[in-house]
C-alpha cells in the first residue's frame, strides 16, 4: 500500500486509538503494552524482544544495538564500565553509559537527554530522538492496523527511492535530505569556532516549546542593522542553510579583511552590519520535519489541529504554523486585524479563524513568544531592512504604497511615504537583479497581517519578502533547491547587492 493511501484509510482507526492506553502505562510506570511496531528502511520487524517502548518521561526508548546495526554502524559492549560504544565508518563514535541522562562523542562533548537509558528485556535501550539525530535518520510515528509503528529510513534509502535528488548532494552543507536543528546548531558552532571573534552569535530567546533556541547572528560593527530572517513558517526551512552559507561566506571575507567585487567586505559591514535570525520558528520545523513525534507531551493536541479543516492524518509536511498552531505571519500589527478576519469569514481571503498548521492570525497581535523575539529585534532603533523569507514563487514583495489597499480596523489609510517605497524598490531592484526573481508589487495584496507589512506600517524601514522557490510543496527536502538554484548561486551577490544598496540609502 502507498503511504498515502495508508494515512487516509488508517485515518479513521488512529484517531480510534485511546489516550487512555499510553496513559494508564504511565500511570503504573510500565511499558505501553500493546507493543510498538518498528520498520527500517522499508523492512518490517516484529519481535516482541526488540519492542520500543514509552518511558515514564513520555520519550519512545528503542535498543541501541538492534537500531544501529540495523543502519550500518558496529556496537561494542563494555561489561565492566557499562556502557555501549556505537562506531561509523568514519571516526565518530559515541558512548552510551547506563542508567544516565547523557552521552559522549568522541571529541569529548557531553549531550545531555531529557531521560534515562536503561537495561530492558536484557538491551540497552536509548532514546530514539537522540539515536535517530546521531544517525541522520528520518522519523515517522504512525499507525498501522491500530498498532503504533515508528518508520525509520536514512539518506541513502531516501535518496535510492529519489534518484533525482543525488545530485543535490553536493551542496555545502551538511544535509542531503534534511537540515534539522542539529545541523543549524552543528553549524553554529563550526562557525564560533573559526570565526568566533567577529560573530556574535547568541540566543534570542527559546521557541514556544522551550526546546529550542532562536539564534541571531551579528557580523560587522556598522551602528546601522539590517536583518535577514528565515523560516517563520516551519515548511520553508530550506532557507536556513542558505542564510548559514552566507554568514560562513562573509565571515571568512571580514576575518580576512578581503575584498568582494573590488570592495572591501569588512568596511561595508562597519557601516551597516547584517544580523541573521535563520530560523526563527524552530518548533514548527522540527514538526515540518519529524511530524508530532517531535513534541511527544503534545502530540496528540498537534494531532488534533493538523487535522483542523483540511486533514492531514500525521503528515505534517505542510505545517508553517509555530507549536500553537498559530502562522507567525499573519501574527502582526498591520492595523487589519478585524478586515482580515471578515475577509475569512466571507471567503473573501484564505485562511482560518482557529489553530491549524496555517493562516491563523492568533488570538492577539504578537501573542506567541516568536512574534515577540522578532518584532522586538526589529524596534531596536538603528534597524534599517527587513528581508523575511518564505519559499514559494521566486518573488520579491515590496511596495505597500497603493493607499486604497491599506485600508485600517477604523476606516483610516496608512500613508507610506515616498522616499520610503524608493527605497525599498532599489533594494529589491538590486536583489533582482542578480538573482532574476521577479520585483513583485505587492501593494495590490491587501488586508494582511505580515510582517513585511508592519516593516513597512509601524517601523517605516524597508521591508521586503523574498520567496525563494517555486513551490512550497517541494520543501520536504534538500532535493528542493533545483528550483532556486538561482537564489542559492547568487548567495553571495545578492547579499552583496542588499547591502551596498541599503548602505546608499
Ligand atoms: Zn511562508
Amino acid at each position: 500500500m502507498k503511504r498515502r493511501d495508508f494515512l487516509v484509510s488508517t485515518f479513521a482507526s488512529a484517531l480510534a486509538i485511546s489516550a487512555l492506553d499510553f496513559k494508564q502505562a504511565h500511570a503504573y510506570n510500565i511499558p505501553y503494552n500493546g507493543l510498538i511496531d518498528i520498520q527500517m528502511n522499508g523492512k518490517s520487524q516484529y519481535l516482541d524482544d526488540y519492542t520500543p517502548f514509552i518511558d515514564e518521561n513520555n520519550r519512545t526508548m528503542v535498543p541501541l544495538r538492534f537500531v544501529s546495526e540495523k543502519f550500518g554502524r558496529t556496537v561494542d559492549w563494555h561489561e565492566e564500565s557499562r556502557y555501549a560504544i556505537i562506531r561509523d565508518d568514519d571516526s565518530k563514535a559515541l558512548y552510551f553509559p547506563v542508567h544516565s541522562n547523557f552521552y559522549i562523542r568522541n571529541d569529548g562533548e557531553t549531550i545531555e537527554m531529557d531521560t534515562e537509558s536503561v537495561i530492558h528485556n536484557n538491551r540497552l535501550y536509548i532514546p530514539l530522538r537522540y539515536l535517530a539525530e546521531e544517525l541522520s535518520l528520518r522519523v515517522d510515528f504512525t499507525f498501522n492496523n491500530n498498532k503504533p509503528l515508528i518508520v525509520l529510513e536514512d539518506k541513502l534509502y531516501i535518496n535510492s527511492r529519489n534518484p533525482d535528488l543525488k545530485s543535490y548532494s553536493v551542496y555545502p552543507f551538511n544535509a542531503t535530505i534534511l537540515y534539522t536543528y542539529n545541523d543549524l546548531v552543528a553549524d553554529l558552532n563550526w562557525l564560533k569556532r573559526y570565526y568566533g571573534d567577529v560573530l556574535d552569535i547568541h540566543s534570542m530567546g527559546k521557541s514556544t516549546s522551550g526546546e529550542y533556541d532562536i539564534w541571531g547572528i551579528r557580523l560587522g560593527n556598522g551602528e546601522k542593522v539590517a536583518t535577514a530572517h528565515g523560516a517563520m513558517h516551519g515548511n520553508e526551512w530550506l532557507n536556513i542553510p542558505i542564510l548559514i552559507e552566507q554568514i560562513k561566506e562573509y565571515a571568512s571575507l571580514y576575518k580576512s579583511n578581503g575584498y568582494y567585487q573590488g570592495k572591501n567586505v569588512r568596511q561595508l559591514l562597519d557601516d551597516v552590519s547584517i544580523h541573521f535570525i535563520p530560523s526563527v520558528n524552530p518548533d514548527g520545523t522540527a514538526l515540518c520535519q519529524f511530524g508530532a513525534y517531535a513534541f511527544p507531551q503534545r502530540a496528540e493536541e498537534l494531532y488534533r489541529l493538523n487535522n483542523n479543516h483540511v486533514p492531514a492524518g500525521y503528515d505534517f509536511t505542510r505545517w508553517k504554523a509555530n507549536i500553537n498552531g498559530v502562522d507567525l505571519n499573519r501574527n502582526m500589527d498591520t492595523g487589519m486585524r478585524e478586515l482580515l478576519r471578515d475577509d475569512i469569514s466571507n471567503r473573501r481571503r484564505p485562511g482560518f479563524l482557529e489553530p491549524t498548521y496555517a493562516f491563523f492570525m492568533g488570538d492577539d497581535v504578537e501573542s506567541e513568544v516568536e512574534s515577540k523575539i522578532l518584532c522586538n529585534h526589529y524596534r531596536q532603533k538603528n534597524s534599517v531592512l527587513l528581508l523575511d523569507y518564505h519559499s514559494s514563487g521566486r518573488i520579491l514583495y515590496w511596495n505597500f504604497s497603493n493607499t486604497n489597499y491599506n485600508r485600517q480596523d477604523d476606516g483610516s489609510f496608512v500613508q507610506v511615504p515616498d522616499l520610503l517605497t524608493t527605497q525599498a524598490r532599489k533594494i529589491a531592484s538590486a536583489m533582482s537583479s542578480v538573482t532574476g526573481y521577479i520585483n513583485h508589487d505587492a501593494s495590490a495584496v491587501h488586508n494582511n497581517t505580515t510582517i513585511n507589512r508592519w516593516g513597512t506600517y509601524r517601523l517605516q524601514i524597508p521591508s521586503i519578502t523574498v520567496e525563494t522557490t517555486n513551490v512550497v510543496d517541494v520543501q520536504r527536502t534538500v532535493g528542493a533547491m533545483k528550483f532556486m538554484n538561482a537564489y542559492f548561486n547568487e548567495r553571495s551577490r545578492v547579499l552583496y547587492a542588499t547591502l551596498t544598496a541599503v548602505a546608499a540609502i
